[in-house]
């Protein structure tokens, strides 16, 4: 016993863990809704399986002994971070109570249905009774769990390792002073014409095209594979088979191009985490119990975002792109060229629904999700007065009126789940893929590539400060490695600040 069993014991947990994955992938895209119920008790099955080896007597014993053996090696390396992710894990699952992850487990199983019903019907007071426990619940997890300024900080240790409210406070309030200024002054502007996004575009032709973006910016198809769901989603089953997976609207084209390009942009990071760590605790994530490569929900979100806004929405994609575009297109682009077409894919349309809103709007649906779960967690906030809340804030930040609870506090499935604190990482993402992309392309042949349809330089670099690393590093680590500094919403609200001034017209006040 020791290091080399302990890596043995770990892993076993990778792969019950992708094991896991698999079932959920086929759940997603190719199971007939028979195999609905029987699959989730199957998914549940191996989640408790994967907790149970990392949590055993066993692992225990292996894990001493490794820390044992590797003492005295210096604290950053490899081996020393591996024994010192597991401790953590093992730590973390050990002080929530068994019960309590049945108890979420349980709330989770039925509260699909309960959620769904209730949105059907726009009746709030349906899912309330639901949403109370899972507070409750989720609650009595965090002081399981343990924190030190607010009890919503040890929820969301399971997602964005290290985020605090005390820490998103400040950076939600900067993005709201730069972002609310920059959406008034663009809603008094014409707005770009989108019309021709909304001609009928074939289903296969937009998969195709949209799989040939994600291999231009670097998806390498020998270990990935593209097929159409609800909601697209990426996964991995070790870095050797990375999927994703888009949507298809015929009389909506950007929803197909850029879910790939996103989710391209996840499988990336996943594709490039250095092949050592395949199998190890630096490529699985054993406190939320999966097979994943990259080091937080917010770093995964860094890559999708900078190679879906960053690359994919930038003009100068698409003034060496609209080519193939139109080629794709004929019929749908015969009469737009591509200064028409990036003004289009970039247009700001406040909305009440999260997934569809556009880069500018995106991040005032995550504050407010983020901002009420707190509330929720901390009591400031009663369940009973959530939509109230939530109706206040969408008027606030983005001046409409919510007309019923369907597109309002009831739009998302995440609370039926169970689950609180997954929100943040979205607007964490933004942030720091403009901090990553500010950086790299102060590289002159990264900025020349993009200048050249050539996106292999600005990938390498991803992958050398990002990918390769896997969860070697936090992801605060991370950034400071790569960008000399810790989360800093600066370069997102200068890009922002930049390109919709030029889009609408406005005085660039950046
Ligand atoms: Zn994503």
């Amino acid at each position: 016993m020791g290091y080399a069993a302990l890596l043995a014991r770990m892993g076993q947990v990778n792969d019950v863990l992708n094991a896991k994955s698999l079932l959920a992938w086929d759940a997603r895209t190719k199971m007939p809704p028979g195999g609905a119920e029987t699959r989730a008790k199957q998914i549940a099955t191996l989640s408790v399986m994967a907790r149970d080896m990392v949590v055993a007597d066993d692992t225990l014993r292996a894990l001493d002994a490794a820390e044992a053996e590797v003492q005295h090696l210096g604290a950053d390396t490899i081996e020393r971070t591996i024994c010192a992710q597991v401790r953590d894990a093992v730590s973390y699952h050990r002080r929530i109570p068994a019960a309590l992850v049945e108890a979420r487990a349980e709330l989770g199983s039925v509260g699909q249905d309960i959620w769904a019903r209730a949105r059907a019907a726009g009746d709030f007071a349906a899912f309330a009774p639901h949403l109370e426990k899972t507070v409750a619940l989720n609650r009595e997890m965090a002081e399981h769990i343990g924190y030190e300024g607010h009890p919503y900080d040890a929820l969301m240790h399971r997602f964005e390792p290290g985020e605090t409210v005390a820490t998103l406070t400040p950076l939600f309030a900067r993005l709201r002073e730069a972002m609310l200024p920059l959406l008034r002054a663009i809603s008094d502007r014409p707005a770009p014409r989108i019309d021709f996004l909304q001609r009928a575009y074939h289903a296969d032709a937009q998969l195709a095209f949209g799989l040939k973006m994600a291999e231009r910016v670097g998806y390498d198809l020998e270990r990935g594979r593209l097929d159409t769901t609800v909601h697209p989603f990426e996964v991995s089953f070790t870095r050797q088979d990375v999927r994703i997976t888009t949507r298809v609207n015929e009389h909506w084209m950007p929803a197909c191009l850029f879910g790939s390009l996103h989710e391209a942009g996840h499988a990336l990071y996943e594709q490039n985490v250095d092949p050592a760590y395949t199998r190890t605790p630096l490529a699985t994530d054993l406190v939320g119990l999966y097979a994943v490569g990259g080091v937080s929900f917010g770093a995964h979100e860094s890559q999708s975002r900078l190679f879906e806004n960053h690359v994919g929405r930038s003009r100068e994609f698409w003034e060496l792109n609209f080519p193939e575009a139109r080629a794709a297109f004929p019929e749908q682009l015969r009469d737009i060229d591509a200064e028409t077409f990036w003004r289009a894919i970039n247009r700001v349309a406040p909305g009440f629904i999260r997934v569809e809103a556009d880069e500018l709007t995106y991040d005032f649906h995550i504050m407010l999700r983020v901002d009420l779960e707190a509330a929720l967690i901390d009591g400031s906030l009663a369940v009973k007065d959530l939509p109230e809340a939530w109706n206040a804030k969408i008027a606030d930040y983005l001046g409409l009126s919510v007309p019923d609870d369907r597109v309002g506090v009831l739009q998302d499935v995440h609370w039926s789940s169970g689950q609180i604190g997954t929100f943040c990482n979205y607007t964490i993402g933004n942030v720091m893929a403009g901090q990553l992309y500010e950086t790299a392309i102060k590289d002159k042949s990264i900025a020349d590539g993009l200048a050249r349809a050539d996106y292999a330089p600005l990938r390498d670099w991803m992958v050398a400060h990002v990918h390769t690393h896997g969860r070697r590093y936090t992801r605060d680590e991370l950034l400071v490695r790569a960008t000399g500094r810790t989360l800093d919403p600066e370069p997102y609200i200068a890009h922002l600040t930049a390109k919709y001034s030029e889009i609408y017209g406005l005085p660039n006040a950046a």
